[in-house]
């Protein structure tokens, strides 16, 4: 470099995006942007880092077609995205070699291993001269900002959930970055199609018919759910016929959008609006908390993400079956509401949270599967696998997380199946070998006469499957199964109880 340009160098920034893939609201983006320096926007896939649930296939095509969608953002504001491979500080430190960039800001992130990552990237960056900032920007307040009077983290989401509304509202969302300065000489970049994502090929193609990906898409999706559903969203969340909720948590999950700009545009929704819009707002911005008390959890007990909150659990005698458990995974259980869950689930992505629970009680409870199963499957199958959400949502289904419910809380699947999709549509849609039955046999074909099966085409056991396990038997079974884990439990304690006494005397 020459000494003339070596006057006017301003050394670049570089912006490590992670699942906060989005110009509007984003902090670490904006503040590189308001040093007027270059920027470089930084995408590092490096899965070893990240642990095994980053392999996901159905969010991994997720992240493919996001990076493209951002790529194209980034582009249009004047700064490529450069996307590379490897582990983090190598090419951090290559780009940083490359480019004489003497800054690295990043928005925070809360899974364990991310945390780990980031500390450790600090120290490593800080040491070789670098300015490093981070960021809030993926949850409504830190999980530390968030604690009981006895600075203690929250185990009742009512509690939790008082607290965070109780708090100033979170702060506005940013406005988008609107010119990035790009650097002199661009760093080279990996073409999006070329990472290696393990993306299975079922899964790319039907994927696409169901999502669009991308900011843009995440903004208008929120918008029209404000407009068209926020309204019926308290009646008609549990009713999986009905496209009646939100269904940005993927977009969510990869930072498309954040929390707060979803947070705010609900809100005033909710001031602006009738009583039914404020009930609709009031029971949504709920959801959210949820998100909030999920990251939370996993923040304050990172051990959750495999371990049950409740030490107990970690000797109830789950089953081992493969079989069952391939049943369970790819819908063909004999209960037409599961498999119509589970099918959705294996096309399009996504569930709703009420099958979620239902088909989540059903592995747990009635098939006696560990929730660690279904996790991994989850975590595999949906476009939104997202670790604080999923764990949570699987302690809470087995009964083994702080607040959850109660493990003797056992959903029927076919009072569940009359209740939440009572004309049987959803199952029609899902599960066309029972399609003809009328809604008074299609949750619990077993039971139909032998004509209304013939005249339907149905051949229990032959063109759909005989239920894998009968409910009444399989309930008294987890019962049973729950009650000796307990009184193992109790057993130990008085133990323990009875060892601390007799120390005590010695
Ligand atoms: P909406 O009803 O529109 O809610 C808006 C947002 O609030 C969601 O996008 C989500 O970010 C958040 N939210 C809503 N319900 C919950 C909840 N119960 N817990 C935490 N956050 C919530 N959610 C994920 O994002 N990723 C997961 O991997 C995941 N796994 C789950 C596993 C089980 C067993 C269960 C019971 C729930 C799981 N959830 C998970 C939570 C919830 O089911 C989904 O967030 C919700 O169904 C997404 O649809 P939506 O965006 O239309 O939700």
């Amino acid at each position: 470099m020459s000494s003339d340009a070596s006057q006017h160098f301003m050394a670049p920034t570089i912006v490590w995006l992670r699942k906060d893939l989005r110009i509007f609201d984003n902090a670490a983006l904006t503040a590189a942007a308001a040093k007027g320096a270059p920027v470089i926007p930084l995408y590092i896939l490096s899965p070893d880092e990240e642990g095994k649930t980053a392999s996901s296939c159905a969010s991994s095509w997720w992240l493919a077609s996001s990076l493209t969608s951002l790529a194209n953002d980034l582009s249009g504001i004047g700064a490529p995205l450069v996307v590379r491979e490897g582990e983090t500080l190598s090419v951090l430190r290559e780009i940083i070699h490359d480019t004489g960039a003497a800054a690295v800001f990043w928005n925070r992130h809360y899974e364990p291993l991310s945390i780990v990552k980031e500390r450790n990237l600090k120290g490593a960056l800080a040491a070789i001269g670098m300015d490093v900032q981070t960021f809030a920007g993926n949850l409504l307040y830190e999980p530390w900002q968030i604690l009981s009077s006895k600075c203690e983290p929250y185990r009742i989401f009512g509690s939790f959930c008082k607290a965070l509304m109780s708090l100033p509202e979170p702060d506005l969302p940013l406005e988008a970055v609107s010119r990035l300065t790009p650097v002199e000489h661009q760093p080279t970049s990996i073409p999006i199609d070329e990472l290696n994502l393990a993306v299975d090929e079922r899964v790319s193609k039907t994927l696409p018919e169901y999502w669009q990906v991308g900011e843009s898409s995440a903004r208008k999706k929120l918008s029209r759910f404000i407009d068209e559903r926020l309204q019926g969203y308290s009646t008609d969340r549990d009713f999986p016929a009905c496209v009646a909720t939100s269904r940005l948590s993927p977009h969510l999950v990869f930072g498309e959008i954040s929390a707060r700009t979803v947070f705010h545009a609900v809100r005033n929704a909710g001031k602006n609006g009738g009583s039914s819009i404020v009930g609709g707002a009031n029971e949504f911005l709920r959801q959210l908390c949820w998100r909030e008390f999920a990251y939370n959890q996993l923040y304050h007990y990172p051990s959750i993400a495999d371990s049950p909150l409740k030490s107990e659990f970690e000797s109830f005698p789950w089953q081992c079956d493969e079989g069952m458990l391939a049943s369970w995974k790819q819908g063909n259980t004999g209960y037409p509401l599961i498999d119509a869950a589970m099918r959705e689930l294996l096309t399009t992505g996504w569930i709703n949270n009420r099958m979620r629970m239902i088909v989540a009680s059903f592995l747990v409870k009635d098939l006696l599967l560990s929730w660690q199963e279904g996790a991994r499957w989850f975590s595999e199958r949906l476009v939104d696998a997202d670790m604080a959400n999923n764990v949570l949502g699987w302690q809470w289904s087995a009964g083994c997380g702080f607040d959850c419910a109660k493990y003797t809380r056992i959903f029927n699947p076919v009072v569940q199946s009359a209740k939440f999709d009572p004309s049987g549509d959803y199952i029609r849609a899902w599960v066309p070998e029972v399609k003809r039955l009328d809604s008074k046999w299609i949750h619990k074909p077993w039971e139909a006469p032998n004509a209304v099966l013939r005249e339907a085409n149905i051949e229990l056991g032959a063109t759909y499957p005989l239920p894998l396990v009968d409910h009444k038997m399989a309930r008294q079974r987890a019962l049973h199964a729950f009650e000796i884990m307990r009184l193992a439990q109790q057993a130990t304690s008085e133990k323990k109880l009875q060892e601390a006494g007799d120390i005590g005397e010695r």
